[in-house]
């Protein structure tokens, strides 16, 4: 069945994988971005190249009324929304938690903890049945880094996809009721330019290999679990919090 899905932080990484997975399937896909135009006007050419229909829709999840504004375009584009990624995520450069400074620590939680937070606000507006939504499903990405901890590099990261965990096992129990499943992933070390934002380019490869599949993962590897998490073939599956680690 087609749906229509909006994916923020769609422009690069793991959201554009599963862009053009969902794409891949005839589906329609609002592509929202913060900066690059460029790279999300590359990805709504591929999602339509691949079959499906795109839109790029620039908005900053530290922003409400950006987050409204890009439901908004998705819905006013394709129809009511099916599905909800919750993607955007940011690192800083590597540090021990003294080293720390409150801008920083704003930042991350900003764009990490209140952006995902208002974004599952919205799709639960949205897609609640007892509000006018069709129902449907939400997958927010947090990181292996919730249950690693993430020492001397990203504590606060950690910390912020600690609490997306924590999201998605409270509001998969609102909103069961509401026909809306709500599931998360947890990737590992997985090739994207998240690494070189937080100063260690070659990081995925580098530590990669010590994992028990002795590689570092693709953004497609986690695309697939989020495109799935989204299809009626997970129709079973709510409250789930997956990893997708090569078994770190
Ligand atoms: P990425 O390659 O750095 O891409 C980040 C994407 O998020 C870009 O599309 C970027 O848009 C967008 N973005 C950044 N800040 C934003 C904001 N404030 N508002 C809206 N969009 C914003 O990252 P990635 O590796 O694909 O990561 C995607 C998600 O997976 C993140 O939540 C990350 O924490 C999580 N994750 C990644 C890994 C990994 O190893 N890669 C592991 C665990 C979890 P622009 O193109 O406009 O900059």
């Amino acid at each position: 069945m087609s749906k229509v899905i909006l994916i923020t932080g769609a422009s690069r990484g793991i959201g554009r994988s599963a862009a053009l997975l969902a794409g891949a399937r005839g589906w329609s896909v609002g592509v929202n971005y913060a900066s690059n135009a460029q790279a999300a006007d590359e990805t709504v050419a591929a999602v339509r190249a691949a079959g499906g229909k795109a839109v790029a829709i620039q908005g900053d999840v530290r922003d409400e009324a950006a987050i409204i504004a890009m439901f908004d375009a998705t819905e006013e584009a394709f129809g009511k929304l099916d599905g909800v990624v919750n993607n955007a995520g940011i690192v800083a450069p590597g540090s021990p938690l003294a080293e720390m400074d409150i801008d920083r620590l704003r930042r991350i939680f900003d764009t990490n903890v209140l952006g995902a937070y208002l974004c599952a606000r919205e799709a639960a507006r949205r897609l609640s049945r007892s509000r006018g939504g069709k129902g449907g499903a939400i997958v927010n990405v947090s990181s292996a880094a919730a249950r690693l901890g993430a020492p001397n590099e990203y504590v606060d990261y950690a910390g912020s996809k600690g609490a997306i965990d924590v999201l998605t096992i409270g509001l998969s129990k609102e909103l069961g009721p509401e026909g809306v499943r709500v599931n998360a992933i947890r990737p590992g070390l997985i090739e994207t330019d998240i690494h070189a934002s937080g100063g260690r380019p070659d990081r995925a490869q580098v530590l990669g290999v010590q994992t028990p599949l002795g590689r570092p993962g693709t953004a497609d590897e986690v695309g697939e679990t989020i495109v799935w998490l989204l299809s009626d073939a997970s129709s079973y599956v709510t409250g789930a919090i997956l990893d997708v680690t090569g078994g770190r």
